[in-house]
């Protein structure tokens, strides 16, 4: 029998894990101090470690009332300015904690990080990841404690991603350096539910980003949507785990096991508009360009004879003045004659069961109906999402006769 010659040994090439800590995962001294050890662990484990970190707790609301304090309509490029210092405290701690540790750990912002967007103040995408220096780092040894939410435009200001964007960051950096991506927070997962308003809701074992980000715009307080849509397009498989202890997580993924719930999930936004209306083609993009402007969600929108459009505002604040000035403009722009305005909470069903299962439309209206005692004021369905209409005060016993039917009862 031939023997295998000696091989060559092959230097290991370290696995680069990026991982995302939520705001209330630093909220204290005792988090940063438990983030700075899981770091630290993992580090140690063998991994190269890439931690973006939001802003401590409630910093960045507390920032924001304090520039709504100062004046009426803070100007877009010094709000960026205000609440990019969020992350940056978290960073430079996180950073001290983990040297703490007797590891070498280097603090970068996001334009450190060569993190390139549009200059669009507020809500800046990302166009390009350069992270030369990350890579530096990382070559030395070092464990990068990255600021989120934030980067750096062409003209080279500073810019924000969005609120929640420091999971973007996250994604981002994951794509550019070929990393594994882990995202900490307070919750072990993504759940079928919020659990406080359905207590039966469960943990998903795996969902996929198309199901995620259809739960995210249905209401769900999972990922941020823009960095779920940016790790699909990179095909890359996101880990949601609690910080803590704890051995749950939900993988998001391009694809999941056949033998998953066919729905999977319920959820519910409030303060929705259906505006229902003779279609009147010349007015379809005025009224687009009206939503973008008040950064309003087109939920769905029935293109026929009739048109529902159902809006939804991504802040839930029961007061916003762009949205009911958006609304009234909308009013005007279709005049009184046949235009509907209808507001209430949408309550939704989301899965790959919607558009594809017989009867689940009529069984959805039924349960509905019987739920509030009344025909829902609007039915849409958009995609994987299935969602209907219903005065405020009924979204809880709604979502738990949908979660009980299409979710705990698997057909
Ligand atoms: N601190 C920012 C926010 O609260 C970004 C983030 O948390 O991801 O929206
Ligand atoms: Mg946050």
């Amino acid at each position: 029998m031939a023997t295998i010659p000696d091989l060559p040994q092959l230097p290991v090439v370290p696995r680069v894990i990026v991982q995302k800590y939520g705001g209330s995962s630093v909220a204290d001294v005792a988090k940063i101090q438990l983030v700075a050890k899981r770091i630290a662990e993992t580090h140690r484990s063998g991994s190269q470690v890439v931690a973006v970190v939001s802003a401590m707790g409630k910093t960045t609301d507390q920032l924001l009332q304090l520039a709504h304090e100062v004046t009426d309509e803070p100007d877009r490029r010094e709000l960026d300015m205000l609440l990019s210092a969020g992350e940056r405290i978290s960073m430079a701690l996180v950073a001290m904690a983990v040297r703490g540790h007797g590891l070498k750990a280097t603090s970068l912002t996001g334009s450190q990080c060569g993190i390139l967007t549009t200059d669009n103040a507020g809500n800046a995408r990302i166009v390009e990841v350069r992270p030369f220096r990350v890579q530096d780092a990382l070559d030395q040894g070092e464990v990068v404690i990255v600021a989120g939410f934030q980067g750096t435009s062409w003209r080279r200001e500073i810019t924000t991603l969005g609120r929640g964007g420091s999971d973007t960051t996250a994604v981002a950096l994951a794509a550019a350096l070929g990393a594994d991506c882990e995202i900490y927070s307070d919750i072990d997962g993504i759940y079928s539910a919020d659990p406080r308003q359905v207590p039966n809701a469960t943990r998903l074992d795996s969902v996929t980003h198309d199901e995620t980000l259809a739960m995210a715009r249905a209401g769900a307080k999972v990922l941020a949507a823009d960095a779920v849509a940016l790790a699909r397009m990179h095909g890359i498989a996101l880990y949601a785990r609690k910080t803590g202890q704890g051995s749950g997580e939900t993988v998001v993924r391009l694809d999941t096991p056949r033998d998953r719930p066919w729905i999977v999930g319920v959820a519910s936004r409030p303060h929705a508009v259906a505006l229902q209306y003779t279609a009147q083609a010349a007015l379809d993009q005025q009224l687009g360009s009206l939503w973008t402007a008040a950064n309003l969600t087109e939920v769905a929108s029935m293109q026929a004879q009739t048109r529902l459009v159902v809006l939804a505002r991504d802040v839930a604040d029961a007061v916003d003045p762009a949205f009911d000035r958006a609304i009234a403009q909308a009013v005007q722009l279709l005049g009184h004659a046949e235009l509907t305005v209808l507001r209430g909470t949408l309550v939704s069903i989301v899965g790959p069961a919607v558009g594809r299962e017989p009867g689940l439309l009529g069984q959805f209206v039924a349960l509905v109906s019987e739920a509030t005692e009344a025909a829902p004021m609007a039915v849409v369905a958009h995609g994987l999402t299935l969602s209907a209409l219903v005065a405020p005060e009924h979204t809880g016993r709604v979502l738990a006769a949908l979660h009980r039917r299409f979710v705990e009862v698997t057909p």
